[in-house]
């Protein structure tokens, strides 16, 4: 049986001595449509003749709004993306509040899903959306759309948006405090839009000296590797689109479907996302990675009556970050979104906390900066990671230990589907995955939620038993 202990957050409590003291004013929450204004005293050097120059690796939710917020805050901003049209694999699904967080217009999300099934490894199918308000929605997104999105804006924030392949930094002898002295970013810009992986990144090679960097470029960051800072357990994601005939299409109008048991993931959930006019099914794993192609079938073959006649029209893989990378932040580079690894267990969600720690990281960097007119120093970055685990840890956790629990085996599973059938299970699940905010609980439900979540384990674990018994 897994563990319950909970590990030490990499990062939580981590310090250095390059943290520095100095008075800032609070500046206001940032605003789509206003700039980042903050009046502080500070003592690190003035950047002369320009202001701080930052340089944002990667055009995903993570580096869009990263970029966005520094370019409105005053910095000089690089936004560097290897792929315009990158189409990265993903569910696409976005929490409510992201949409009104990150002022998303509404004719880029192609579904509102109102209604998701959870679907028990003996197929039994509870409806887990019976609580949601009128106005309550989880998002469906295109990727495609929604970083290109990102990326536009943050150009017409000011951000110079480079079409270019990073390859490597030179990170200066001494980045420490009172260096500014700058990194050296090498990277091959793009002629045409498309990146052709054969040719590794064609194009003229260039270098370009920032400030600070933000790596924001994904799973396989090589900001992170120039950084050294290690490497993550990470699960390999499979995901076909599949586009079915209209009528069937019809069933996914607002409706997206969450398979669980061994034969579509061992520890992870199997989907069937609705798209614009196809679906995208998909699983995921980490302890099983060659079987992927197995768990992929089953995951289609138990949606098969619902997507029958389906014809696949893409299929895409890539890794997904189990926990942060062991260290986030190096002198003035800092990693936010799947680059520092900020995926939760259990929903395997990533989009908003990239977007989030995208823009958190920027924050911080602005405020040091005193809006680009001085130097920023580690301690000024590591501002965010501080706010980022302050906010987010209680989060990760319980999704960790909820996937531990219920992830373990089919009976533990037919366990979580059943106890999903709770309303007050449904509202605590919605409300804390819509709203990005640990939500109190009444205390009277909060007792019969936990007799009855024991009940559920108490019979699975007795199933289990029996089921071992016969297979001895
Ligand atoms: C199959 C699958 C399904 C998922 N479903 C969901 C879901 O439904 N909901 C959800 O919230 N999350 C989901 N996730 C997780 C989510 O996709 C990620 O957490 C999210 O994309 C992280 O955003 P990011 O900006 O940090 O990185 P990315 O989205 O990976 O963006 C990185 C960007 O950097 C660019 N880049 C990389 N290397 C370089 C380089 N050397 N030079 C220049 N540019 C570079 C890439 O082209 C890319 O545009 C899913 C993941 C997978 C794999």
């Amino acid at each position: 049986m897994s563990s319950l202990a909970l590990k030490t957050f990499a990062g939580l409590s981590h310090r250095t001595t390059a943290e520095t003291h100095h008075t800032i004013s609070h500046p206001k929450p940032i605003s789509t449509h206003k700039r980042f204004i903050v009046r502080a005293g500070k003592f690190s050097p003035k950047v002369t003749g320009r202001n701080l120059r930052v340089a944002v690796v990667g055009g995903g939710p993570a580096g869009g709004a990263a970029a966005e917020t520094l370019a409105k805050g005053g910095i000089e901003t690089v936004l560097i993306e290897r792929k315009m049209d990158n189409c990265k694999p993903c569910g696409g699904a976005i929490p409510l509040c992201m949409v009104g967080e990150f002022d998303l217009p509404l004719d880029i999300i192609d579904r509102r899903v109102t209604k998701m099934k959870m679907i028990s490894p003996s197929n039994v199918a509870v409806d887990i959306g019976q609580t949601l308000k009128p106005h309550e929605y989880i998002g469906m997104v295109r990727r495609e759309v929604l970083d290109a999105y990102l990326r536009d804006r943050a150009a017409a924030a000011g951000a110079n948006v480079i079409n270019g392949l990073f390859l490597k930094m030179d990170v200066p002898k001494s980045a420490g405090l009172g260096s500014d002295a700058p990194y050296v970013l090498h990277y091959t810009g793009q002629v045409a839009l498309l990146y052709d992986a054969k040719t590794g990144g064609a194009g003229e090679r260039r270098t370009l000296e920032v400030d600070a960097v933000i790596g924001a470029d994904g799973a396989n960051s090589r900001v992170a590797k120039s950084i050294g800072a290690g490497d993550y357990e990470y699960a390999i994601a499979f995901q076909e689109r599949i586009k079915i005939p209209s009528e069937k299409m019809e069933y996914y109008e607002n409706l997206a479907e969450m398979y669980v048991g061994d034969d579509v993931s061992p520890d992870f959930y199997g989907w069937v996302f609705p798209k614009s006019d196809h679906v995208a099914v998909g699983t995921g794993t980490v302890t099983h990675k060659g079987d992927i192609k197995k768990l992929q079938f089953a995951t289609r073959h138990r949606a098969r009556d619902k997507i029958l006649g389906g014809k696949i029209i893409r299929v895409e893989a890539h890794p997904i970050p189990e926990h942060p990378r062991p260290r986030r932040l190096s002198g003035r580079v800092a990693l936010v979104g799947d680059a520092a690894g900020y995926v939760t267990k259990c929903s395997g969600e990533g989009i908003y906390f990239a977007a989030k720690s995208g823009r958190m990281c920027a924050e911080a960097i602005v405020e040091g900066s005193e809006n680009g007119k001085r130097m920023v120093e580690e301690g000024d970055l590591r501002k965010y990671l501080e706010k980022w685990d302050k906010t987010y840890w209680p989060t990760y956790k319980v999704l960790d230990v909820l996937q531990k629990v219920f992830y373990r085996s089919n009976p533990a599973r037919e366990a979580f589907v059943e106890m999903c059938a709770d309303k007050y299970v449904q509202k605590m699940t919605f409300d804390s995955y819509l709203y990005k905010k640990v939500v109190p609980g009444n205390p009277l439900d909060d007792l019969k939620l936990a007799v009855n979540t024991i009940g559920s384990l108490v019979r699975a674990n007795a199933l289990r038993r029996e089921m071992e018994k016969i297979s001895v």
